[in-house]
């Protein structure tokens, strides 16, 4: 899954209003994060193999992916975090569970590579949606939006700063991270040290979003919002160009024929 391991950290942040969405949702993308992170050390593996569908890799994982490794992640993660912050136990709680949840999430869709233990032996999950890049697309960024629709009808005010509006921005960026995963490939065989980074660096770049969301607020929303709306305004006057310019080869074409006969 991609966009779907930051629906938990929407899903759980009404249950435990005091921890910081830009945590819960660290928590639910850490495994991918870490295997990343790994990854660019050698001590984990992302390797670039076309296959039928999207994500072209093939993957060793055994501490990042195991649901033993995704545990010890989370319960680290969940004490660092609530004790160097003074959080209670129910921030701990989510932030486990937010976790763990990216092993239940990887093994809806991952290709048959989802373990129990670290062990090489151990028994291998995967449903292969990543075989079927609509269908992935469909329940991926269909959980993300559940959850922005579940968080924004539940959240108690003190804590609704992001309002509908905002929350539809939210959603049009994450369309636009899903549309890339499911249906466009980066360029290139170096999955290392390439693809990896880049990977890395637009789920750190969603977190740290969400991270200046919730403390600026307005402000953040409101610059992405305009951003967006530039790109999209650009868009159409480059559209509106090309139309131009396609019309003009037209009239030349149709002006060059009678001087021809
Ligand atoms: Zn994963």
């Amino acid at each position: 899954m991609w966009t779907s391991h930051f629906a938990p950290a929407f899903f759980l942040k009404p249950f435990s209003a005091e921890t910081p969405l830009s945590l819960l949702a660290l928590a639910g993308t850490l495994p991918d994060i870490l295997w990343l992170a790994l990854s660019l050390g050698g001590y984990e593996e992302i390797r670039y193999r076309p296959h039928h569908g999207c994500f072209p890799y093939d993957a060793k994982y055994p501490y990042t992916h195991s649901l033993l490794g995704m545990g010890v992640i989370g319960l680290v993660f969940g004490l660092f975090v609530t004790l160097t912050r003074g959080l209670g136990l129910k921030s701990f709680f989510a932030i486990n569970a937010a976790t763990i949840s990216h092993w239940v999430l990887d093994v809806i869709v991952h290709r048959h590579d989802i373990t129990l233990t670290p062990d090489p032996v151990s028994a291998r999950y995967g449903f292969g949606i990543f075989d079927h890049p609509k269908i992935l697309f469909v329940i991926d960024f269909g959980l993300l939006l559940s959850s922005l629709i579940y968080y924004s009808a539940t959240a108690m005010p003190d804590n609704r700063r992001l309002q509908t509006k905002k929350l539809l921005t939210l959603g049009a960026l994450f369309a636009g991270m899903q549309v890339v995963f499911s249906f466009v490939e980066i360029p290139g065989r170096q999955a290392r040290l390439v693809h990896a980074p880049l990977f890395l660096l637009q789920l750190l770049g969603a977190v740290g979003m969400l991270d200046a969301i919730e403390r600026r607020g307005d402000d953040v929303l409101g610059r992405v919002e305009k951003g967006v709306r530039r790109a999209v305004e650009g868009t159409r006057v480059e559209k509106a160009h090309d139309r131009k310019d396609r019309n003009t080869e037209k009239y030349w074409e149709l002006n060059e024929i009678p001087r021809e006969i």
